[in-house]
């Protein structure tokens, strides 16, 4: 089975779909690790977030290995390229606007359709922007997830004070999620919208307990 959400940044995807795979026994797969993945690895290889051809030749090159246990101890779920551990440097606010471009790139997202498909062996949770329009268009259940962008910029300020990233300039902060989720909803491929046959899940000042209860009301009891 797979059960997609899609939705923008910070708007409680990776929250729930944490818990709703630990509950239902099943893999977790966060697809914006693949684009995270390709662009650390651009910029480690000094390749421009807008040089296609150099992109298309290094993606042909790496393997990238998301983990998709459904982790409720760790903070993030591991990241490799070419067996580099990059957990860290792929959620460093710094790569958002690069991470923008390079998702814009409709080469480069064709290339990452398959391995998106390949890490959901089996029942699985797969987070995004286009699972339910294009990754799994016959996905089992899809849920698209919204929240106001100063709720979802609010979200992400707690979140990284939690973490090392307290640091980080509200610029910056903005560009992470309001300039990033315009990119992806402007952009020609893929386009961050909801699949027409989605079940949309407003989570502004909701619990995550009441978000996930919602969630779980709309599937079949087990
Ligand atoms: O979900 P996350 O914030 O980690 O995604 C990072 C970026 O990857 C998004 O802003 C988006 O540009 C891109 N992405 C995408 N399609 C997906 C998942 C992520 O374009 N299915």
């Amino acid at each position: 089975m797979i059960i997609a959400i899609d939705g923008p940044a910070g708007s409680g995807k990776t929250t729930i779909g944490r818990i709703l795979a630990d509950e239902l026994g099943f893999a977790l797969v966060d697809t914006g690790l693949f684009y995270r993945a390709a662009t650390v690895e651009a910029r480690r290889r000094g390749i421009a977030a807008t040089d296609v051809a150099k992109l298309i030749q290094m993606l042909h090159d790496i393997d990238i290995v998301v983990d998709t246990s459904p982790s409720l101890e760790t903070e993030r779920p591991l990241l490799t390229v070419d067996g580099r551990d990059i957990t860290r440097d792929a959620h460093n606010p710094a790569i958002a606007a690069d991470l923008s471009q390079v998702s814009q790139l409709p080469d480069v997202r064709r290339l990452l359709v398959e391995p998106q498909r390949r890490a959901a062996k089996g029942d699985s949770v797969v987070l995004g922007r286009d699972i339910g329009t294009v990754i799994f268009p016959a996905a089992d259940f899809k849920f698209f997830f919204t929240a106001p962008a100063a709720e979802r910029v609010a979200r992400r300020r707690r979140e990284l004070d939690k973490t090392s990233g307290s640091a980080t300039p509200d610029a910056v902060l903005e560009q992470e999620v309001e300039a990033r989720d315009r990119a992806d909803q402007e952009r020609e491929v893929a386009p961050l919208r909801p699949a027409t046959d989605a079940i949309i899940v407003a989570t502004e000042g909701k619990s995550v307990r009441q978000v996930f209860d919602e969630v779980m009301a709309r599937l079949p009891k087990h």
